[in-house]
């Protein structure tokens, strides 16, 4: 988002009050209190069972592992990177390689969208793929820069103060954003406008993102259940690329997306 964009939400902001408002990931804050307050809280014993599920396929999963692991070991170190409240990206990351996509499949008022090659010709691929069977989503952000985030995430300090700022935006360098595979998609007949909100989840939009993103190489970095892991709440729009062989497994796993990544970390290509 740009400081433009962030300054018109913050009058939604401002009407409605704070509380429960963690959108954190995306570095601003979409959602009216009625739709987020509730669903902060995490569900341990839902992740729990996740990652058992998670454990209990792993072993079934070779093949996939094995594709996935050579299309790490090929890929370059920052596509399946970590990045989280912890594990920082450099102010100077900037992906070589960003591309502008065709405003027709970005939200109106909101052109100039840019990702990663790869991943914007993923996105491309994902929102037409979606378009063609009658569902209508669009990318409303995409590619942020370090200093964009920096400026994203003052601008909530002033205006809401340190504390309350970190649980809504995500510091400079803390956002999957700045890797530049990474969209907030959504659905025209959200009823919201195009605002990034919860019940895109439960919208057949959001349904079909959940169902179906992984085919294009992307992964939802914030499900539901995984709060008590990533510190955010659940993101439905918020979708990373990590390529289709490892969207694949990353699916399969069960997995939290941060957990996953960590794992294929460690795990050596055979
Ligand atoms: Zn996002």
């Amino acid at each position: 988002m740009d400081i433009t964009s962030v300054g018109r939400r913050s009058w939604v902001l401002m009407g409605v009050g704070l509380a429960g408002l963690m959108l954190a990931a995306c570095g601003g804050t979409e959602a009216p209190p009625e739709v987020k307050v509730g669903t902060a809280v995490a569900s341990a014993s839902v992740a729990q069972t996740s990652a058992t599920a998670a454990a209990s396929k792993t072993t079934a999963a070779t093949g996939a592992n094995q594709m996935c692991a050579a299309f790490a070991q090929a890929a370059d170190p920052y596509l399946l990177r970590a990045v989280d409240k912890q594990r920082g990206l450099p102010a100077d990351y900037r992906p070589a390689d960003l591309q502008t996509i065709d405003d027709r499949w970005a939200v109106s008022g909101f052109p100039g969208q840019i990702m990663r090659g790869q991943a914007a010709g993923a996105i491309v691929e994902m929102v037409s793929a979606a378009q063609a069977q009658g569902v209508t989503i669009r990318i409303r952000s995409s590619f942020r820069s370090y200093a964009e985030q920096q400026r994203t995430f003052q601008f909530w300090i002033d205006r809401l103060g340190e504390a309350q700022a970190r649980r809504e935006s995500a510091p400079p360098g803390h956002s999957e954003h700045q890797l530049g595979t990474t969209a907030d998609v959504i659905s025209a007949n959200s009823g919201t406008g195009w605002e990034l909100v919860e019940q895109f989840g439960a919208l057949p939009e959001g349904k079909w993102v959940a169902a179906h993103a992984h085919e294009f190489g992307f992964a939802i970095s914030y499900p539901p259940d995984g709060e008590s892991v990533t510190g955010y709440v659940y993101e439905p729009w918020h979708v990373r690329y990590v390529g289709k062989p490892c969207a694949a497994e990353w699916k399969s796993s069960g997995l939290v997306l941060v957990r996953f990544l960590e794992r294929l970390a460690t795990t050596p290509a055979r």
